[in-house]
């Protein structure tokens, strides 16, 4: 039993520490765009590799259905109290082990199998939860959905409120994946109270950018409010959902334990304690209002540098870039910048022609960059790049100039080494 309580995991599983070890090394030497991606801090990943790990704690604070659960509940509550100050909302629910499953439980909630209800379109940048035919929500649900305006690339709210009106749903899902202007809630609530909808913002994308003061809030607009908690966010990965009015609270709690899940993962709701202590201190403001300026920097840049940036620009983390115009699909972009160790997703442009295997565009975020201590200056010097070894790309083909993405390679490796990430690990 010495191996087994003192084994560090280099010694237990040379094989699985080796892949960790390399994992680390990626994400310090190559520059992470996804924009649902982020790097969490020490104390974070600390928490979910905690002693929580083995811990059942089904149920809810002070009402569990297993012994020995006195500090699951500090750390649950602290969760729920630290997620409430910091969205500003009378309850939450920090169980969901994900997004896809907290989305899952306010239908468990809300809906019967075959009830209406709309979100925005998967090619106009929705999420899969949101009814996308291959998803749960569009096979026992029935979606309607709305998307963005061929011209501008933006939802049009009048569109929005015509579908509504003929379809009346029961549940309107505001909020996306890739969409990268400002939603309008008081819209949304104004269609919802008059279709007699449930209106749902699923904020996965930006809530580091509302815990921060850098977006609007959904709240007092939305009825219910989900969120992922890796993303702008910056914990560990997870899902709560936020809500105001009682009663919801019953509904909700029910759905997520015992309508969906069992033990909740309690080290993970220890990291998202953390996480959210860490989104209530002022620097994460600072932080928020970086990762928007960021990202205008950044498609500004691109611009410059020829490349078309989806609706003309950014208000939040995010942005699409349509390469059409090069002749450059999505998949062989993605590919080329991985090259040139530059991590980002291919991804569907509205109205794209290609299939979501290929794409038109690709989606970069800022919320990663930033948290290594990017500024504009160093995004626009990132723009530039990717410019160049698409350029390369739209000259040879797929597979790209060799010289191009050497050259750019030893310019990230620059920008990496003078902003590293877990320096102390
Ligand atoms: C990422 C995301 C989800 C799903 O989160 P997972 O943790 O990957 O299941 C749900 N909704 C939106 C809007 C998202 O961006």
């Amino acid at each position: 039993m010495d191996a087994f309580w003192n084994d560090d995991l280099a010694t237990a599983d040379p094989e699985i520490a080796a892949a960790i070890a390399s994992e680390l090394g990626r994400q310090r030497d190559k520059i992470e765009l996804i924009a649902s991606e982020n790097i969490a801090s020490r104390a974070v990943l600390e928490a979910t590799g905690s002693v929580f790990t083995n811990k059942y704690a089904e149920g809810y604070p002070g009402k569990r259905y297993y012994g020995g659960c006195d500090y699951a509940d500090v750390v649950e509550s602290l969760a729920i109290e630290r997620a409430k100050s910091l969205f500003g909302c009378n309850f939450a629910n920090v169980q969901p082990n994900s997004g896809s499953q907290m989305n899952q439980a306010v239908f468990l909630a809300l809906l019967e199998p075959g009830d209406t209800f709309m979100g925005l379109d998967l090619n106009s940048g929705g999420h899969l939860t949101h009814g996308s035919p291959v998803n749960m929500s569009g096979k026992w649900f029935n979606p309607v959905s709305y998307g963005v305006e061929q011209g501008s690339e933006r939802i049009d709210m009048e569109e929005v409120a015509r579908i509504a009106r003929e379809h009346r749903p029961k549940l309107i899902i505001c909020g996306g994946t890739a969409y990268s202007r400002l939603w309008d809630f008081a819209a949304f609530r104004a269609i919802a109270d008059e279709v007699g909808a449930i209106l749902l913002c699923d904020m996965s994308h930006i809530s580091g950018l509302v815990a921060g003061g850098a977006h609007p809030s959904p709240f007092p607009h939305c009825d219910i409010v989900t969120s992922t908690t890796h993303k702008s966010l910056r914990g560990p990965r997870s899902g709560i959902i936020l809500w105001n009015d009682e009663k919801f609270t019953k509904p909700l709690n029910m759905a997520v334990f015992p309508g969906l899940q069992g033990g909740p993962l309690v080290h993970v709701i220890a990291a998202k304690a953390v996480a959210f202590r860490e989104a209530l201190q002022p620097e994460f403001g600072a932080y928020a209002h970086r990762i928007v300026e960021n990202a205008r920097a950044l498609a500004a840049s691109l611009e410059e540098n020829g490349l078309r940036i989806v609706s003309g620009g950014t208000d939040n983390h995010s942005m699409l870039v349509d390469l059409t115009a090069k002749d450059v699909t999505g998949k062989d972009a993605e590919k080329g910048l991985d090259r040139a160790w530059l991590t980002c997703n291919k991804n569907g442009i509205p109205f794209d022609t290609r299939s979501p295997f290929v794409t038109s565009g690709i989606r970069l975020g800022t919320p990663a960059g930033t948290t290594r201590g990017f500024g504009p200056a160093e995004f626009r010097t990132v723009g530039k790049l990717i410019a160049e070894v698409v350029e390369g790309l739209s000259q040879n083909g797929p597979e790209g100039d060799a010289r191009i993405e050497e050259s750019v390679r030893a310019r990230v490796s620059e920008l990496c080494r003078a902003f590293p990430v877990y320096p102390g690990m």
